[in-house]
């Protein structure tokens, strides 16, 4: 493990190392890196080094710098950067160049970090193990055979292998927490509405949330103090303090009550994550937790509930890719109907199209009320779930994954077995909550396994705090 983006910026501010010092020491190993994994869609090295010698110049003129100015970070490339491509993983916006920034690109930028790059992703967002790019896949750090998970999985590769720790991802139904599992990493997503949405490209609105990647849990915090709280821009944003994520990780977890949930450790689950997820909770028994079971009794709902939601929402946020406006253009059409039908043609893949293909029949007249009313019924449930089980328990604990990192190719002949992927992480989108992923040993083959918090709604700073100090005793 190299430097913590916390204990680098400490040396920033004494002024050990400078900011240009800093990307020129990650530049040469980010592109070999970058060669061996394909984390990025794009660099931007140029760039980088002109930021970081303006914070140099600011420091050595002392002018006021931010605690975190020159930190190295990288950006899933579905939030707008200004002047910088867009893609989304996608052939629909190949060159499409932003006018603006993210609300989270703008607050990056104020607070001095340095954007080395936009990282590859499952097209739209729709996958687990980037095989959904329209560009490339991006390669496992920890077995390159293997699939990163997704959708962040340049985001999660790219914190994994240090180029660099610090990520910005996005998560609607595990795209944060299931890619960090697999690459052995640590990442958050957090309760619905605790970080702007503003100038993020929209899968399915009422789950997208974004959220860090690092290697610790420290990184983590660091990163949500700098990202969160209330937004104008988006009307979904929450406008309740944003604690001191940074500060709240002191202490200890004495008489902290994390519930197991029956429901999550069952056959389906792999015998090695299970085994090592059962010594993930010995080691947050011996630091002061106390666990008791509860139930979640309709887990087994989440994944059809999620699909059904999703998509719908897919297929309104999608409609916009018509041609005539935003992205590819089909240039050779006979009218304008003509025209959208083939452009959307071109410019989905077939993950993307099978999405909206199932949300418009979720929601055809006829159809609404038997799938898409009864799936919002059900994500009721879902979150009461989890509402009832916080009366009793602060936090719950689950795997992140039902398996290991995969193979290349073996799930995508099986959308649904794909969809498998994220069974224990897709109903904490549903409910609107926070959960975090953060290493948790290994299985026989070497892979890393994810160890998931859930807690409840703007729950972070206790979700941090315990994440933090589990890693402090377990390791990895
Ligand atoms: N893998 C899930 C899907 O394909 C989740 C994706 C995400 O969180 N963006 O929808």
């Amino acid at each position: 493990m190299q430097d913590s983006a916390v204990a680098l910026a400490k040396k920033l501010q004494s002024k050990e190392v400078s900011a240009k010092e800093v990307v020129q020491d990650l530049l040469p190993r980010l592109e070999k890196t970058n060669e061996e994994i394909n984390a990025y869609v794009t660099l931007l090295p140029d760039e980088a080094l002109k930021q970081a010698e303006e914070i140099d110049g600011k420091r050595a003129r002392g002018e006021a710098l931010g605690p975190w100015a020159g930190l190295p970070i990288g950006v899933k490339d579905l939030l707008c950067t200004e002047g910088v491509k867009t893609t989304c993983s996608s052939k629909m916006l190949e060159n499409f160049v932003p006018p603006y920034d993210a609300t989270v690109v703008r607050k990056i930028k104020d607070a001095g970090f340095i954007i080395m790059g936009k990282t590859n992703m499952d097209e739209f967002a729709m996958g687990s193990s980037s095989e959904n790019s329209a560009f490339f896949t991006t390669k496992n750090p920890a077995d390159h055979t293997r699939v990163p998970g997704g959708s962040s999985a340049g985001a999660a590769a790219a914190s994994a292998a240090g180029i660099p720790v610090l990520n910005l991802g996005s998560d609607t139904g595990g795209s944060i927490r299931q890619p960090a599992a697999f690459c052995g990493c640590v990442g958050l997503k957090p309760t619905y509405g605790r970080v702007s949405r503003y100038g993020l490209i929209a899968f399915a609105s009422s789950l997208d949330q974004i959220g860090p990647f690092a290697q610790t849990v420290e990184d983590c915090a660091m990163l949500m103090n700098v990202i969160s709280g209330h937004d104008p821009m988006d009307g979904t944003s929450l406008s309740h303090p944003v604690p001191d994520y940074l500060k709240g990780l002191e202490g200890d977890l004495k008489g902290l009550k994390i519930g197991i949930p029956k429901e999550y450790f069952i056959e389906g689950l792999n015998a090695e994550v299970r085994g090592e997820v059962e010594k993930g909770i010995q080691t947050l028994e011996s630091i002061g937790c106390e666990t008791v079971e509860v139930s979640l009794p309709h887990t087994d709902y989440g994944i059809a509930v999620y699909y059904f939601v999703c998509t719908a929402e897919a297929s309104s946020n999608l409609a916009r890719y018509d041609g005539v406006v935003y992205g590819h253009r089909h240039m050779d059409a006979t009218d304008i109907v003509d025209m959208a039908a083939k452009t959307r043609a071109e410019g989905f893949g077939d993950e993307v199209k099978r999405r909206i293909m199932l949300g418009t029949y979720v929601l055809s007249s006829g159809f609404y009320d038997a799938y898409y009313l009864k799936a919002q019924r059900v994500r009721r449930l879902i979150k009461q779930d989890f509402d009832q089980a916080f009366q009793k328990v602060d936090l719950i604990v689950t795997p992140t994954t039902p398996t290991t990192a995969f193979k290349f190719g073996d799930k995508t002949d099986d959308p649904l077995s794909m969809y498998l992927a994220d069974v224990f992480t897709n109903s904490v989108n549903l409910a609107g909550i926070g959960g975090i992923s953060i290493p948790c040993g290994n299985d026989s083959q070497g892979l890393p396994v994810g160890l998931q918090l859930i807690g409840p709604a703007l729950g972070e700073e206790k979700l941090l705090k315990a994440a933090h100090h589990f890693q402090m005793a377990h390791g990895g």
